[in-house]
């Protein structure tokens, strides 16, 4: 991994995929494309299987996952710096580079922070819903908060694309403010 903090970083180029070799490489960071149907496939899999608890699943994963891998600079506390957001932004545009969205944060306040994904492939290959379908993206949210303030943080979708609104909305504030 690159070891430069993600704010002194140029953009990085596309995703080169190598049919010979039978890989795809992000700079130097190995990847791989997966068509969001089959991400849905799953979620709905797991949905009819489990209930709500589905949905809580892919949420528990996303969460893990991004608090392992948001780039932070060397030494970096959590909660020393409330909340930088200029590390959310470079986080964003990682999610933006790996073609999962447009992200964009808006408000930063006592600890609640509020954020949009436009193209969210995710809500788009699910089709229409009744309720926000977009999992992956409030346990992303809440993984993040949770690396850089130490608090466990709560994502919810107040607007999702799956259901008609314009562009997928999320709120994450720490649990202990539920
Ligand atoms: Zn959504």
């Amino acid at each position: 991994m690159d070891s430069r903090p993600a704010t002194e970083r140029q953009p990085r180029l596309s995703v080169v995929a190598n049919e010979e070799t039978g890989t795809a490489k992000w700079d130097s960071e190995r990847v791989m494309i997966l068509p969001p149907d089959l991400l849905t496939a799953i979620q709905k899999q797991l949905e009819s299987t489990l209930g709500a608890a589905g949905g809580g699943l892919l949420f528990i994963a996303a969460e893990r996952q991004a608090a392992e891998t948001v780039e932070v600079p060397r030494g970096f506390r959590p909660g020393s710096a409330g909340i930088p957001r200029e590390i959310l932004e470079a986080a964003g545009r990682r999610q933006g580079s790996l073609g999962l969205g447009r992200v964009r944060f808006g408000e930063i306040a006592g600890g609640v922070v509020v954020f949009t994904v436009e193209n969210n492939p995710f809500a788009l290959a699910h089709g229409p819903a009744a309720k926000p379908v977009c999992h992956l993206y409030r346990g992303w949210g809440a993984g993040i908060l949770h690396r850089l303030t130490g608090d466990e943080y709560y994502c919810e979708e107040a607007e999702c694309v799956a259901t008609g609104a314009s562009t997928c909305r999320f709120v994450a504030r720490p649990a202990r403010m539920r």
